[in-house]
């Protein structure tokens, strides 16, 4: 499995960095995480095939993660693409992402590839499933699990103690936001802290934590949410570059 983040910052973009998303690859498949700023063209410039996508997990409305979609779907339609694509999302997402799509005259069944809408996908080599997650708005934290490994992304979460635990969240590898640093996260937040990330992490027994959706006036500099979270985490904690394959291997 190898992931590559096309951005990693919050709801507000900075310059070099859009909204966090990422690709992930794995037992052939190729799955986009959150639709960031244009997908389309990060692919490309990643060597990737738009017409090869597998899956979109889209996690939930906000428009840092949602609200590229439709112009995904437009391009693809464009690009004359002809393969079904999965799309997994909470169920009660499905009727806004229709209309969504409805605003732009794209409807499912007048495209030229088929669009399947399940809450999980369970396909040869990989099974994705979401659990619940904590946010301001109704979420859900996508679970991969493929080549012997269970990747979990936490999308937009406020921390609380246990909660992974209590939903099976065990993992190997964790990517968790990290909105703000501890010292300045608001107590009425729906996001987390890289320290608390970090807490997290070793919560559910993780060997490595990404960290992402950063808000950059919250962090004193770019290395302070890794050193945050290894106040918390005693494995590997990495700042994702952007552009760039990151491999996921058991160890
Ligand atoms: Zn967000
Ligand atoms: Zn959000």
């Amino acid at each position: 499995m190898r992931i590559c983040f096309f951005g990693t910052a919050s709801a507000i973009p900075y310059a070099g960095n859009g909204y966090t998303s990422f690709l992930l690859e794995s037992a052939g498949k190729t799955v986009l995480v959150d639709t960031g700023d244009n997908a389309v063209r990060s692919m490309q410039e990643m060597g990737c095939d738009p017409l090869l996508l597998d899956a979109v997990v889209l996690t939930h409305e906000h428009a840092d993660h949602l609200g590229a979609f439709p112009a995904l779907i437009a391009a693809l339609d464009c690009m004359g693409r002809s393969k079904r694509l999965q799309i997994v999302m909470p169920s009660g997402l499905v009727p806004k992402v229709l209309e969504l799509l409805a605003l732009f005259d794209y409807y499912p069944e007048q495209m030229h590839f088929e669009m399947g809408f399940a809450q999980q996908w369970h396909t040869e080599g990989m099974e994705v499933n979401l659990l619940p997650g904590n946010h301001s708005k109704y979420t859900m934290m996508p679970r991969f699990v493929t080549e012997g490994l269970t990747l979990l992304y936490t999308s937009d979460i406020r921390y609380r103690e246990g909660q992974y635990v209590a939903l099976g969240g065990r993992c190997h590898t964790l990517i968790h936001e990290a909105t703000y640093s501890h010292v300045k996260l608001p107590e009425d937040t729906r996001h987390s802290s890289a320290f608390e990330a970090g807490l997290a992490a070793g919560e559910i027994g993780a060997r490595e934590l990404f960290l992402c959706h950063f808000q950059r006036d919250a962090y004193e500099n770019d290395e302070e949410p890794k050193v945050e979270a290894s106040q918390t985490f005693a494995g590997e904690v990495v700042i994702p570059r952007l552009m760039q394959w990151y491999p996921i291997q058991a160890n």
